[in-house]
């Protein structure tokens, strides 16, 4: 690799990636925060970067498509996932079985690339008392009044189901202070900026910059 690739993207380049395993971010939110459309935008504008893609046993809501927004199965196939000791972690949503695969991520970990979990705070807790390196996001509304707006706005949800994100909210937002940043999401375009600036942060870390760092340095050896 060359001084001038090393001294470039910082960690985005293929070149750079060498020799690196990425970074595993977790990013996690009360439901309708909208912490989903802001990990997807990052990981459209960002390179290297990409979502893990987990596995769950709810249906498809309409649009949403069979490995691409969420590996669905069976709840028995979940069950076997689980006593395979498959997952990283996994949690019972709203009454629905989600999991993250560990060989899944490890695989994306092991090809150089940074990795987002957008999971809840019980999948979160998991993964850290494995003693996983992780960065951890906790993304908050404005206001509950926001968030409730949104729920309400978004119309996917019965009363019933509001009130009941509404009540698991209240206990998920007093979580934030177990994440490393807290991003607001105020203002999608600048939420997603902020995110963006976390991950460049953490990729300027000189525990990342290291295999880098050294190669540039070795052109500083006299002949
Ligand atoms: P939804 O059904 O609306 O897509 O997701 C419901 C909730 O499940 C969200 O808060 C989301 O963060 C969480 N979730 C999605 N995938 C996972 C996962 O793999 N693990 C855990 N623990 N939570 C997940």
């Amino acid at each position: 690799m060359s001084s001038e690739a090393a001294a470039g993207t910082q960690g985005s380049s293929a070149a750079l990636r060498a020799g690196r395993r990425g970074l595993l971010f977790i990013v996690s939110a009360p439901s309708g925060t909208g912490k989903t459309t802001l990990v997807e935008r990052l990981v459209h504008v960002l390179p290297n970067l990409c979502m893990s893609r987990s596995y769950t046993s709810r249906s498809a809501r309409d649009g949403e498509r069979d490995g691409v927004d969420y590996n669905f199965i069976t709840r028995a196939r979940f069950d076997e996932m689980v006593r395979e000791d498959a997952f990283l972690e996994f949690a019972d949503v709203f009454g629905n079985c989600y999991g993250t695969a560990a060989a899944d991520t490890d695989a994306l970990l092991a090809e150089g690339k940074d990795v987002m979990l957008v999971i809840d705070v019980q999948g979160a807790k998991q993964v850290r008392t494995r003693g996983i390196e992780t960065v951890g996001i906790f993304v908050l509304p404005p206001s509950a009044t926001v968030l409730e707006q949104r729920l309400r706005g978004r119309s996917k949800d019965s009363e019933d189901q509001i009130r009941k994100r509404l009540d698991t909210a209240c206990r998920e937002v007093g979580e934030f202070a177990s994440y490393e940043y807290v991003v607001v999401n105020d203002e999608l375009e600048a939420a997603v900026d902020r995110l963006r600036s976390i991950v460049l942060a953490e990729r300027a870390r000189v525990k990342s910059m290291r295999p880098t760092a050294d190669t540039i340095i070795k052109t500083f050896k006299r002949k």
